[in-house]
Formats: structure tokens, sequence, C-alpha cells
């Protein structure tokens, strides 16, 4: 492979007090009859998105449950990730032709990370292999040992793939032990998988992103960035990306300002190594928000790091994420944690974060600024909307619960 990350330390302990008691015993009795076991997850990036975001604290985690886990990062070029990219987009249902040359690029890599994986002479207990980039590393790596359980964990959305994309892929992906879909409704269509199994993601509330911050720390933050906060913000963070849809962010923005002049918005973007359309994309929203002082574009290249977009998200008047397809959504699920009033796109995990009471569900662009200036106008909605979904995250989508539904998939798997 070729890196292996360090995810750092993190004590379950530390959780003892955020999630139910019975969870917490739960995954203690797990890692117990899991103790020792040797578990690999593999990504394409370690940087950027939903997939690292995760790992970052599923790692340390299953560590502290007693399980010996590492994270490598696989093989990958420009070309490898310009292919990945199109195969992400095709399997959310985007036009694309899968061309030989594409295919060898993708398998070469694959290739490549399946020797260095078998070169390594490393034993595993459970591969734990994330999203299409590095699907076929069981095939070119001949499954490792007999004892190895392999696990695919898709991140998208495939339920209206590209025939192509989907039927190329689908023989690596039901060779494997167990797949792990977001939910039901993500898995493709007519396809029977006898492994898989529905795991819906997670955040950590005590990573950087997530930890309480005060109001006035927040505040200090975002000002420091030349947003004005005692006028009114709105805030996207997402990838650069068509699918997440910035430039109908900047469109119901302005049907907004013709309601609330004083408004501000703030996109704020990572750029991750795996997603070279996300400069273009960049490029192409700062060209659209057209010179507006009111518009403000933040990257991790800009010093926007964890801490302050949790600064962002903790004080922003209103969450907008108006994506056109999502995955799970993770950064909606950090707006309800911080209690925040969200206004969403109907689709992905969206709906099912989005309980009743807990945010706003829109589909059009007319429809995005309607609700976020009636938030804007009436706050005592906003504030009741934002408790509401912050109960609803507690009880459904933090890591414990995560973990738990993952070591029992390992014990499953392993007999343990
Ligand atoms: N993110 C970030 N900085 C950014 C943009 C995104 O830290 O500038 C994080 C965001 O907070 C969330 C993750 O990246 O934790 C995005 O996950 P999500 O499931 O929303 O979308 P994906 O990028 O996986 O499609």
């Amino acid at each position: 492979m070729q890196q292996r990350v360090n995810p750092g330390n993190k004590s379950l302990a530390d959780y003892r007090s955020i999630v139910r008691r019975e969870l917490y015993d739960e995954i203690v009795a797990l890692g117990e009859r899991l103790r020792g076991k040797r578990v690999l997850h593999v990504s394409a990036t370690s940087f950027g998105g939903g997939v690292a975001e995760i790992l970052y604290t599923l790692v340390p985690l299953m560590r502290d449950a007693g399980l010996e886990t590492e994270w490598d990062i696989m093989f990958g070029s420009e070309p490898f990730f310009n292919v990945t990219k199109s195969f992400h987009n095709a399997l959310q249902g985007a036009d694309y032709e899968l061309t030989v040359e594409d295919r060898a690029i993708y398998e070469e890599y694959n290739r490549i990370s399946a020797e260095s994986l078998q070169k390594s002479g490393e034993d595993w207990d459970i591969m734990f292999v994330h999203d299409p980039q590095p699907a076929l590393l069981k095939h070119f790596s001949g499954g490792l040992s007999p004892q190895t359980k392999w696990i695919w964990r898709c991140h998208p959305d495939l339920s209206t793939p590209n025939r192509h994309v989907l039927d190329y892929l689908l023989p690596h992906i039901a060779d494997y032990d167990a797949q792990i879909y977001t939910m039901e409704e993500y898995t493709p269509p007519d396809v029977h998988l006898p492994g898989l199994t529905l795991i819906p993601p997670a955040i950590d509330p005590l990573s950087p992103k997530n930890m309480a911050l005060s109001a006035d720390d927040s505040r200090y933050i975002v000002s420091q960035f030349g947003v004005d906060v005692e006028k009114p913000f709105m805030v996207q963070v997402s990838r650069f990306d068509p699918w997440k849809d910035p430039l109908g962010v900047i469109d119901a923005y302005r049907l907004v300002k013709d309601e609330v002049p004083e408004v501000q918005l703030v996109l704020i973007g990572s750029m991750a190594h795996d997603d070279p359309e996300g400069w273009d994309y960049w490029y192409k929203t700062v060209n659209y928000a057209d010179g507006d002082r009111d518009i403000f574009l933040f990257s991790n290249l800009t010093n926007v790091g964890a801490i302050e977009v949790n600064a962002f998200q903790s004080i922003a008047d209103v969450v907008i994420q108006k994506s056109i397809r999502e995955g799970f959504g993770l950064v909606v699920t950090e707006a309800l944690w911080k209690a925040r009033p969200l206004v969403a796109s109907r689709v992905g995990g969206i709906p099912m974060q989005v309980d009743a009471g807990g945010g706003m569900l829109v589909d059009t662009i007319p429809e995005v600024a309607s609700a976020c200036t009636k938030l804007l106008k009436d706050r005592d909605f906003a504030r009741e909307m934002g408790r509401h979904g912050k109960e609803h995250v507690r009880t459904h989508y933090l890591t414990p619960r995560l973990l738990r539904d993952d070591l029992l998939l390992f014990a499953k798997l392993l007999g343990a």
C-alpha cells in the first residue's frame, strides 16, 4: 500500500456520558469477543470527504475496543482518480462511457495495491475496503488467506447506476463476504447480494469538527475570516462538485437577499486528493459569485480546517445542503448535532436524518430560498427545529452506534 495512516488515539470511555449505557456495555462485550483480531481498512484518501472523516474516529476506537486495526491508503495518481471520479459519478447515475483505457488504469492501480498488500506478508482477519476505488483488491490479491473475511463498504447511492460501470464492478463486489450499504434504497436494483448489510454512518461528537464550541469562541473564529457576525449568515460545507450544487446555493441566496438584504453566504469546501474536478468547480463557483462581497468562499487551503468548520456550523443562522445526489450526507448530521436550523435537499440519506421537525426538506431553488427566508425571519421556529435535530442524531448517528454495528458484523463473519 502507498501509505499507512496514523489516526491517533481515542478512548471509548470518553463517550460513556454521551451515549446510552447499554450501547456502551455492548461495545465493551463485543471488543472482548473480538480481542486481538486484525482488521485492515483500505480507502483511496486520508483527506477530504466522508470516508476519511469516519475512519479517523473508527480506527482508534476499534483499537481501544481491543482489535488490532490499521488503515492503509491505496496507490493512486491523477489518471486513476480521474477514472474513479467518473466511476463515482456514473454509479450515481451520470452519463459515462466505460472505455478499455479507463478499465486498464483502474485495474492497474488495484493490481499494484494488491501486490503490495501481498508482499507485506501481513495477515488480516478482516479486510475492510471502502468505496469503488479499491474494490478490485480482493480479486488481485487472491483474497490473501482463506481465513480473511472481506467487507466492501459502499458510501454512494447506487439506486440508479450507470449499468455499464455497475455490471463491470458487480462480480467483484458480489465476491466479498459482506457488502455494507447505508440504506436499502441505495442498493443496486435487481441485484441479490447474499452478504448485504445495512449500516448508516455516524459522526464523532468529540472530534475537533463536532466538539462543543462556545458561541463566543465560534464568533471569534468566524469573524477572523471577514464574515460579519452581527449580520445573519448561511453556510454550505461541501466539496466543490456539481452534485453538491454550489451554484444552485448561490441562486437561492440571491432570492433570499431580496427578502433579507443583510444576509451573507459562506461556501466551504475541502480540496481532496482524489477529486481533480474540485478545482474546476471552485473556479466556476468563484465566477458565479461575481464579486458579491457578501459571498465568502473558503477551503482547507485558506486555513479552514476542522475547528473552523465547527465554528461556522455552530453559529450559522441557517445550514444549507442543496445536494442533487448524496451519499449519507455527514455534513447534515454535523449541522443537526450542533442544533442548527437546516434546509436540505430530499436526496440520499438526508430525509432519513431529518426526522419530523428536525430540518426543512426541499426540492427546488425557490424552495431552498423560501425555507431559508422563513428560518431567518422566524427565530423561535428555527431554534425549536435545531433542538429536535440534535436529539435525533444523539440516538441514531453518533460513532459508538456505528462501531457497535461494525463489530457485530465482524463477530458474525468470524464466528466469534
Ligand atoms: N468537509 C470539511 N471541509 C470542507 C468540506 C467538507 O471538513 O471544506 C467535511 C464535512 O464536514 C463532512 C465531510 O467532509 O464531514 C463530507 O462528508 P459528506 O458525507 O457530507 O459528503 P461527501 O464529501 O462524502 O460526499
